[in-house]
């Protein structure tokens, strides 16, 4: 009934779990709690545990109300099979567990999440090359393809400084290649975009961010558009084989990440992230039209040396945003001039939470270079353009007036009559 080629996304979402029966007509998925699932035959519990048939066995591979979150996250990305991990950086850390061995060769997008920068760093260490480019041009993805690179990533929006990647044409060229193609759509979200409409072979998303929405779970997802050949991909193990070859990559990472490293997401949370779900695009809309708000407002600042926001004509890739995203997220970066102090300003914001996270319904505000950003030194910062002053902005639900009058106190208060001239 809720085909989302068929139904709007919000109406598909909301009637997802009915598509498959559910215990007294409950509208939500319950959430199970067992570790194990029981057979009254045994020969039953031989054949799902052979894949002879579908079926639960133990809680770290899969679990009824995680599976349902699966259908979900699968239908906003109409993807063909979808798996929920512990967290985000579980779903990132699993494409490199599950499909990447020693040798092999990524070309990754300078412009990252400081987490996976740094994921990135550790399997450098194990033997995988990784080469970082400015993705914003296909040429430089170009240019870093060696005969032994099995995938691009890239984020869609790079978080916190805001540059799209060139994802149309970066997926031309994997197409070209027959390369793994894994875009995070965490900033953007499948309801601003969806990445299998650029060629993306794996889809991430931080479903701690916008999917959840609320700032009370964790969770991640991965998600196979059913794009791409696993034939072509030389590291799927002979076990995976015996699937049908569209089912090899998911197999292998079902098995060899979230069964062996262990990333698996609980129901609680899973529960929570599907609640939140079903508001997704309401809050996308309001958070969208709050952060357009707030930043076209600094930007005419004159206390506001520069805003990082796409929806912004300023901003070097705002053309091809329009064109891809329906809306330019919630989330913006700005510098304020020499001579105001960020922490100062951020201690006058009296809505905004000077918290890490993002995509949450409250606004949240960071100073990115002494925080999530700190770890990784000076050197890798100017090189990603992050300056010392720049300040993250997560904007939430609040009422408009609200966030625009508290910013610009706060604007007025930390620069005080004597800079202001
Ligand atoms: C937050 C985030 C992640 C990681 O998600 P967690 O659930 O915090 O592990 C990955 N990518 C992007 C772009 C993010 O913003």
């Amino acid at each position: 009934m809720t085909d989302t080629k068929k139904y709007g996304f919000t109406t598909s979402i909301l009637h997802s779990d009915r598509q498959k029966p559910i215990e007294h007509g409950s509208p939500h998925k319950p959430i199970h709690t067992s570790v194990t699932f029981g057979y009254r035959d045994a020969r039953q519990l031989a054949e799902v545990f052979q894949g002879k048939q579908p079926g639960y066995r133990y809680g770290r591979q899969g679990n009824p109300t995680v599976s349902a979150l699966e259908d979900k996250v699968n239908r906003m990305e109409q993807g063909m099979a979808t798996i929920c991990f512990s967290t985000g950086m579980a779903a990132i850390a699993a494409v490199a567990q599950a499909l990447l061995r020693e040798g092999d060769h990524v070309v990754s997008s300078a412009f990252l999440f400081g987490n996976t920068n740094s994921l990135w760093q550790t399997i450098g260490g194990q033997g995988i090359d990784v080469s970082m480019v400015d993705a914003t041009d296909v040429k430089n993805v170009e240019a870093a393809i060696t005969p032994k690179t099995r995938l691009v990533f890239v984020e869609t929006i790079a978080n916190p400084r805001t540059q799209v990647a060139d994802l149309k044409r970066i997926g031309q060229l994997c197409r070209d290649r027959g390369l793994l193609y894994v875009v995070d759509n965490t900033m953007t979200s499948p309801y601003l975009f969806r990445p299998k409409m650029v060629g993306a072979s794996l889809v991430i998303n931080a479903l701690t961010k916008s999917i959840g929405g609320h700032g009370n779970a964790l969770g991640g997802s991965l998600t196979d558009t059913g794009l791409f050949d696993w034939t072509k991909f030389p590291n799927i193990f002979d076990t995976y084989k015996r699937y049908v070859p569209g089912q090899w990559g998911m197999a292998q990472i079902r098995a060899k990440s979230l069964r062996d490293f262990g990333g698996s997401l609980g129901p609680e949370a899973a529960h929570h992230i599907a609640v939140g779900a079903e508001t997704m695009a309401l809050r996308m809309e309001r958070e969208c039209s709050n952060a357009l708000a707030l930043a076209r407002m600094l930007e005419a600042d004159k206390r506001v040396a520069a805003v990082y926001y796409p929806g912004l004509p300023s901003h070097p890739q705002h053309k091809l945003a329009t064109e891809l995203f329906g809306g330019y997220g919630s989330l913006f970066s700005f510098e304020l001039v020499p001579g105001i102090d960020c922490f100062d300003f951020l201690n006058r914001l009296s809505i905004p939470i000077a918290a890490s996270n993002l995509g949450d319904t409250r606004t949240l505000v960071i100073p990115v270079a002494h925080t999530i950003f700190y770890e990784m030194g000076a050197e890798r910062r100017a090189s990603m353009g992050i300056a010392d002053s720049l300040i993250r902005v997560s904007v939430g639900i609040e009422d408009q007036v609200d966030l625009l009058n508290d910013f610009g106190q706060a604007l007025n208060d930390s620069a005080g009559s004597d800079t202001l001239s």
